[in-house]
């Protein structure tokens, strides 16, 4: 391929989202990246990848919105020659609680955000990625959507249900040779765990194996062989990336 691969990933103002763009740029690939609102994050994640020679396209976005998610994708292919060749579906929230204590808020919130808002950026990158014949499509689940874990219902139902999008969605897109596959982390140090109280991140810590925390770039080194040519018979898989938490 001549041209240079173009990659979107959703909420990458700061976190694992900020680290999967900077090393998809160092991968060479031009990056489009979404976030909702954090616009100094967002122009730290530009700066960093143009560091990296990458051409960079930013969207502010609320990828709730199925509207704007298609608008994102109409936007960026009509600057990318009609190609989108890597989505990384990072963008989601927590709103942590015991089931008695879940409102009815805090579970549309995270339904909408992590488990609709993969599935409408899914819907409109296959159509790109159908016509081309080629792609990537790499979902950010978590260990809880396959362990489960207690405060955590609602969302690990949603890093479930990506699980369960991913291996239907490879299923559907192998005849075009486009991979999807989900990446699931354990705990990792980003804004997202800065809101877990100490002692139950010492809890947590106590399940992980190495006994401690891994990086955002531990992440974007496992999506950026995900989003490689040298995954290309990998399909479907999903790919926890935990320190052996979900051993
Ligand atoms: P983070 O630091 O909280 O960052 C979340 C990102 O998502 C931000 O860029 C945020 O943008 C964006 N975002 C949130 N809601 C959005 C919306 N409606 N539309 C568009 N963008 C939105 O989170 P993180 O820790 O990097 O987590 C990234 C992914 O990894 C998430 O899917 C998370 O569930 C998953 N994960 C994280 C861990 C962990 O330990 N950190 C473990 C397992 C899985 P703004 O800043 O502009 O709001």
């Amino acid at each position: 391929m001549d041209r240079k691969k173009v990659a979107l990933v959703t909420g990458a103002s700061r976190g694992i989202g900020r680290a999967i763009c900077v090393k998809l740029a160092k991968c060479g690939m031009d990056i489009a990246f979404t976030y909702s609102s954090d616009e100094e994050g967002a122009a730290k994640t530009k700066e960093l990848c143009e560091e990296n020679g990458a051409v960079v396209y930013m969207y502010r976005a609320d990828i709730r919105n199925s509207e704007s998610c298609a608008e994102i994708v109409k936007d960026l292919v009509s600057k990318t020659d009609k190609h989108i060749d890597v989505l990384v579906n990072n963008a989601g929230i927590t709103r942590d609680n015991l089931i008695m204590r879940i409102k009815d808020e805090d579970l549309d919130a995270v339904i909408d955000t992590n488990l609709k808002g993969t599935f409408y950026m899914m819907r409109e990158v296959s159509r790109i990625m159908l016509r081309q014949r080629s792609g990537k499509i790499v979902n950010i689940s978590s260990v809880v959507g396959v362990m489960g874990n207690a405060g955590q219902v609602n969302y690990a139902a949603t890093k479930a249900a990506v699980i369960g999008m991913t291996k239907s969605l490879a299923r559907e897109l192998a005849s075009r040779h486009i991979n999807v596959n989900a990446v699931a982390p354990g705990v990792i140090q980003t804004k997202m765990t800065d809101a877990i109280p100490e002692d139950v991140k010492e809890q947590l810590t106590s399940q992980i194996l190495f006994k401690e925390a891994g990086k955002p770039e531990d992440i974007a080194n496992a999506v950026a062989f995900l989003a490689s040519d040298e995954s290309n018979y990998i399909t479907g898989q999903v790919l926890c990336v935990d320190g052996g938490m979900a051993l």
